[in-house]
């Protein structure tokens, strides 16, 4: 399906006369930049792409247009906030963008009306085996953001991507495919992010990020913080963050980050969101201030859309403050990764929210922090998988570390003892084998063995969870000697709460081996970082080994 010969990039009337016939027939559909709605990959995507590889330039008529030649040419570079992709499927991956000339302004510097795009994929990095080309309108509506739902790839394959405005051209992004649902593949290697507060410290994680080989990264939550000013590396782009202006702002402040953008147009992202995309442990539809609900709900719905214009989804657009981000990410045969949501479903937190020593009967709360949709979902998919690993994605941590309950995180499963227990119950009495927790939010690195029931250390290993520490987000309080403590924790095999980093996971057919990587400091814009921990489980053995 090559279209190299009568790619239009190289052509100024032929592009004109694409442009002004994909305006009329995007008018006509109503369409705006949404990609498939299906969140659940077990089948083809679905639903409308404004970027279909419909393909010739020439021969679409150019009758029904009414609003004469747009202007081409954005008022200023237009691509400052980079390329992305994510969510792929084994024939298609979205392919993002957002025309942005002025990151910090309202409206991002674009005119109040759409404004076409072109965008190219090719199998080389060179631009010379072309597979699919089309014009696109991003809308103001948007935030002139686009997904690209590019289809008719080829599986298991490594693609390349840029976008074109007017006469500016955006950096090259290079993105892939899954294998085939029915493939058996060797190997997946992704790495695990969270925590990239801007004003806490730099990226420089990105920079070794980006010099791995992966097939995927998997945001875990607190991609951008709503807080003020803040500090101490470098500061926000003003007071925390309510309306959708403002969160679209914070958004391109962090992503004009060279070392975030640069990592996301390495590779295809899975991103999910935690609590400060929106407000700091937030639960369901109560603010952190316990604002009035209908209040609270605007500002989710505002922060909910800015999260989808900047992320690289196979989604529609919210239309309120619901939206559904869970779903599954299959790679073959060998791994199902289900991404979750514990924050937009949960219920409040126990005990006014309050780490220490848990209220009167806190551990018998039965609030749940998965909803019972997603809950029900998630067993339903789970049984019905037959990948060699099982992965459940979350935001936050899983495992048993109130110290008896003389410390609990009531933000936490934690602080959802029941909930967390019907979740086990469930995995132990399904017999599932090769399960692995992936988490984020607490600005730690972790590894531990997941017992059947919570609260005994001595229960069968059912699983393995490693805690994926922050990108550039603080320590929390007396790291120093809360290492001491937890790394004192029976079913903890490593825990270090003073380093910012990521994890790589290699996944093969007979072992998974994890990478913990640390950077020695945030506080300058680069930095030399080293492998903390290499930690492996073997197939069909449960439970975490250190020694290689
Ligand atoms: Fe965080
Ligand atoms: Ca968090």
């Amino acid at each position: 399906m090559s279209t190299s010969e009568r790619n239009p990039w190289h052509s100024r009337r032929k592009f004109l006369q694409h442009l002004v016939a994909s305006i009329a027939a995007a008018r006509v559909a109503g369409g705006c930049g949404g990609g498939g709605a299906a969140t659940d990959s077990e089948g083809d995507s679905t639903g409308d792409s404004t970027g279909d590889n419909s393909g010739t330039t020439s021969e679409v008529p150019t009758t029904g247009v009414t609003t004469g030649e747009p202007d081409l040419e954005p008022p200023g570079e237009p691509f400052t906030l980079g390329v992305a992709s994510g969510d792929p499927l084994p024939d298609s991956v979205i392919l993002w963008t957002r025309l942005c000339p002025q990151p910090l302004e309202d409206g991002g510097g674009m005119p109040d009306e759409p404004f076409p795009v072109m965008w190219e994929i090719s199998a080389d990095e060179a631009f010379t085996q072309i597979v699919g080309t089309d014009t696109a309108l991003s809308e103001p509506a948007l935030a002139h953001s686009l997904h690209i739902d590019v289809k008719g790839l080829q599986p298991d394959t490594w693609y390349w991507f840029r976008f074109r405005a007017g006469s500016f051209q955006s950096p090259v992004g290079r993105t892939r495919t899954s294998p085939a649902f029915d493939a058996q593949p060797e190997r997946l290697r992704f790495a695990t992010a969270s925590c990239q507060n801007y004003s806490n410290g730099y990226y420089g994680a990105y920079e070794h990020m980006a010099k791995e080989d992966l097939d995927l990264v998997i945001f875990l939550g607190d991609y951008i913080y709503e807080g003020g000013l803040g500090g101490p590396a470098r500061t926000h782009n003003g007071p925390e963050v309510e309306t959708l202006d403002q969160y679209r702002a914070r958004y391109a402040l962090y992503r004009s980050d060279p070392l975030l953008a640069g990592m996301h147009a390495r590779c295809p992202w899975l991103t999910i969101w935690d609590d400060h995309e929106v407000d700091n442990n937030y639960a369901g539809a109560v603010s952190q201030d316990d604002d009035p609900e209908s209040e609270f709900l605007q500002r989710r719905a505002a922060a909910y859309q800015a999260f989808y214009e900047h992320m690289p989804m196979r989604l529609d657009p919210p239309t309120g403050p619901e939206f559904q981000i869970y779903g599954v990410q299959r790679w073959g045969d060998l791994a199902d990764i289900w991404l979750l949501d514990t924050r937009q479903y949960r219920d409040n937190q126990n005990c006014e929210d309050v780490p220490g020593p848990g209220c009167a009967g806190w551990a018998e709360y039965d609030g749940t922090l998965l909803g019972e949709a997603q809950e029900d979902w998630l067993m339903q998919s789970m049984r019905a998988s037959a990948s060699v690993w099982k992965v459940i994605a979350n935001q936050i941590v899983f495992s048993t570390v109130n110290f008896n309950g003389a410390f609990v995180n009531f933000d936490q499963w934690d602080g959802y003892p029941v909930a967390r227990q019907r979740l086990l119950d469930f995995l132990n009495d399904e017999g599932f084998e090769n399960l692995v927790i992936l988490a984020g939010d607490l600005h730690v690195g972790g590894a531990g063995d997941i017992g059947a029931v919570a609260s005994d250390e001595d229960s069968p290993v059912i699983a393995a969870e490693f805690v994926t520490t922050s990108i550039s987000s603080s320590s929390i309080d007396d790291a120093e000697a809360i290492n001491g403590l937890v790394q004192g924790l029976k079913r903890i095999r490593y825990f270090n709460a003073l380093s910012r980093g990521y994890i790589t996971h290699e996944v093969t057919r007979t072992q998974w081996a994890a990478r913990c990587f640390i950077v020695d400091s945030v506080a300058t814009p680069t930095s030399p970082g080293r492998v903390d921990a290499e930690l492996f489980i073997d197939v069909g053995v449960p439970g975490l080994r250190s020694d290689g």
